[in-house]
């Protein structure tokens, strides 16, 4: 476990997945808070039970979580918290997230399904071909996602601005929709820290195509546009939910924003007047990409090719269910 201010250690939770450990944070003092807590694997639950007893903690002394998003790797675990306290103490832990994410805690396996549906719309309207589709097995994904989380039926969520106490000062979210619905930044002003999820990773893309409700607009544009709502907090710290701290905000945010302005002029130098589909399109842009990262190049390509679109760049025309890209 790293300390990394005062009273804020940082326990890395392994995943299951290509994004390797999840980066969860434990903040000392009144109430004992976690932000986020790794997914339900039994390697996981060792090794937070472990890095917390490495500061004489229990899973039952953890009193209030905070999380990020509603993602797999981030929430996870909050049930086993949760059984724990009420084992030993009367009430629950107190859990909280963004309304917009609240189900995933709440019901995941209502909201495992709704992600199904986001992956067969995506897929039947990307025109992929016959023989990718049966090697991606969704049913299967859906199942194992499904083991990777307990439902917290006692879990609250916030609406617009919140505040929690902790024991580093009062943390306040900042909404920043684009990688999830409900994605969300907390921020300690006493001691200049936000805890950014995945909203601003330090090495890596944040995926800002997959939120499957899209009454946000485009997935993409919403994530850009949350990245001025970050740029308040120029001079802080971020703590991501993966990989290393990120200790200037503002290049950052500047790199990430030069990263998809490419990608939007990438794409548009491959719409023509010869109509494409979204996976011709994808692999263009992502080149031989494997199975399992299908819905991201997918999710992502869409979302390049609304933009062109909203820019009057490109034309989506629908034939027979699958959409195709010409030059406007
Ligand atoms: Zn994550």
């Amino acid at each position: 476990m790293n300390g990394l201010i005062d009273g804020v250690y940082k326990i890395e939770v392994p995943t299951p997945f290509p994004v390797g450990d999840v980066n969860c944070y434990l903040i000392e003092g009144e109430p004992l808070t976690l932000i986020d807590v790794g997914p339900q694997t039994s390697k996981s639950l060792a090794e937070v039970e472990k890095q917390l007893r490495s500061r004489s903690y229990e899973l039952s002394d953890i009193e209030q979580i905070l999380l990020t998003h509603g993602h797999i790797d981030h929430i996870g675990l909050a049930a086993h918290f949760v059984k724990a306290r009420v084992l030993t103490h009367k009430d629950p832990t107190e859990v909280w997230i963004h309304h917009k994410d609240a189900e995933a805690v709440l019901n995941y396996e209502r909201y495992a399904e709704r992600y199904e549906e986001f992956y067969d719309e995506l897929i039947t309207v990307s025109g992929v071909p016959e023989k990718e589709t049966m090697m991606v097995q969704r049913k299967r994904i859906t199942e194992f996602f499904k083991s990777l989380v307990g439902s917290v039926p006692t879990a609250h969520s916030f609406e617009g601005h919140a505040t929690f106490k902790t024991g580093i000062g009062e943390l306040s979210t900042i909404w920043v929709p684009g990688h999830s619905s409900g994605s969300t930044c907390y921020v300690c002003d006493e001691k200049r820290v936000v805890f950014s999820g995945d909203h601003i990773l330090g090495n890596i893309s944040s995926n800002p195509s997959i939120a499957f409700d899209n009454s946000e607009g485009i997935g993409m544009l919403t994530y850009l546009k949350s990245l001025d709502r970050i740029l308040s907090k120029v001079g802080y710290l971020a703590l991501p939910g993966h990989r290393e701290p990120v200790l200037d905000i503002k290049s950052r945010v500047e790199a990430l924003r030069t990263e998809y302005d490419d990608k939007i002029r990438e794409a548009a130098d491959l719409v023509t007047n010869t109509p494409k589909t979204v996976y011709e399109v994808s692999r263009l842009i992502y080149g031989d990409y494997e199975t399992n990262s299908l819905i991201l190049a997918l999710a992502e390509s869409r979302d390049l090719l609304r933009i062109l679109e909203k820019r009057n760049q490109a034309k989506l025309v629908n034939q027979h269910g699958v959409i195709h890209v010409i030059k406007n």
